[in-house]
């Protein structure tokens, strides 16, 4: 990104802002003159539509991401902005796959790797759910496979 005001490339992100369109507004300022100055990203790739249990589709949704990971970390000491990138990881990763229908399967997975990185607890509250562990075995069984990995 270069400055308007000197040419220099080594700017820095002071806010950055969502639209609702889903493009994003970076408020920068030069490094070198320290000319304060706006960007827009703006939405190139699209997300997939996802294909639930039954065959239902709608729209990728980060928001419902980020309302899960939400879900699975509170009271976790996890920072909101951990949460967001997050969401914004999964997202991305999602468009990545480059197809224009993923399944449910496929984005649960991904939040699930996501999650485990983030934190343990919120990846097993959300394994618990997402992948159906029906007992306490099944849960032991979830615990002691991310404890083998460590
Ligand atoms: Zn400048």
């Amino acid at each position: 990104m270069k400055c308007p005001q000197c040419g220099s490339t080594e700017t820095h992100v002071i806010d950055t802002v969502r639209e609702a369109s889903g493009n994003i507004r970076r408020r920068r300022a030069c490094k070198a003159c320290e000319r304060r100055f706006s960007t827009l990203e703006r939405v190139v790739d699209v997300a997939p539509l996802v294909v639930k249990r039954g065959g239902r589709r709608e729209p990728f949704n980060r928001d419902k991401i980020l309302e899960g990971l939400r879900i699975a970390c509170a009271k976790r000491p996890v920072p909101a902005s951990d949460i967001e990138r997050l969401a914004d990881q999964i997202e991305a990763q999602v468009i990545g796959l480059g197809k224009p229908e993923v399944s449910a399967r496929d984005v649960g997975d991904i939040t699930l790797r996501g999650l485990r990185g983030l934190d343990e607890v919120a990846y097993i509250r959300y394994a618990i759910v997402y992948l159906n562990l029906k007992d306490l075995e099944s849960v032991k069984g979830e615990i002691e496979k991310l404890l083998g990995e460590r």
